[in-house]
């Protein structure tokens, strides 16, 4: 079991052709997502701070290092949501840090909206603004396999 705090970090995370889409959402939901700490990679974090007037903490541009640096903060239980809009339609030359990030967030159980809709039910959850106990799958069968 794992306790998310009220004020939870976030990290957002748009592909080029996601960003309008993701600042759009933003704005309409700045107010609840002011209330939180605001994680994101390079470009998008610049955007958002704009749009949004609020600090963001920006990582590295996501084909620089940006996703990995998420999903090392959500490995590390800095990160307690992922709003994360990649582009279905296109390849980029980080897809594998693509894949790399949603499998973190997987293996770390954190809730990850990858379209607006779901973003919308994420952000409209009580759950968003209240604390909460997630429970942690348990690897120790796996990370203890080689002790006696
Ligand atoms: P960006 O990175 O916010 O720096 O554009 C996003 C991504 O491509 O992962």
């Amino acid at each position: 079991m794992l306790t998310i705090p009220q004020t939870k970090n976030i990290a957002l995370v748009a592909h080029d052709n996601k960003k309008k889409d993701l600042l759009e959402w933003a704005v309409y939901n700045k107010d609840l997502l002011s209330k939180h700490h605001l994680f994101a990679t390079g470009t998008t974090g610049t955007l958002l701070m704009q749009e949004l007037g609020c600090p963001v903490h920006c990582f590295n541009s996501g084909p620089f290092g940006g996703d990995q640096q998420i999903g090392a903060a959500i490995s590390e239980g800095k990160i307690h949501a992922l709003i994360f809009f990649w582009d279905p339609l296109n390849q980029l030359p980080h897809d594998p840090d693509v894949k790399a990030l949603l499998r973190l967030a997987a293996v770390w159980n954190i809730p990850v909206a990858c379209n607006r809709a779901t973003a919308d039910f994420l952000i409209s959850s009580p759950l968003f603004s209240r604390e909460y106990t997630k429970v942690l799958p348990d690897y120790s069968p796996y990370l203890n396999r080689f002790k006696n």
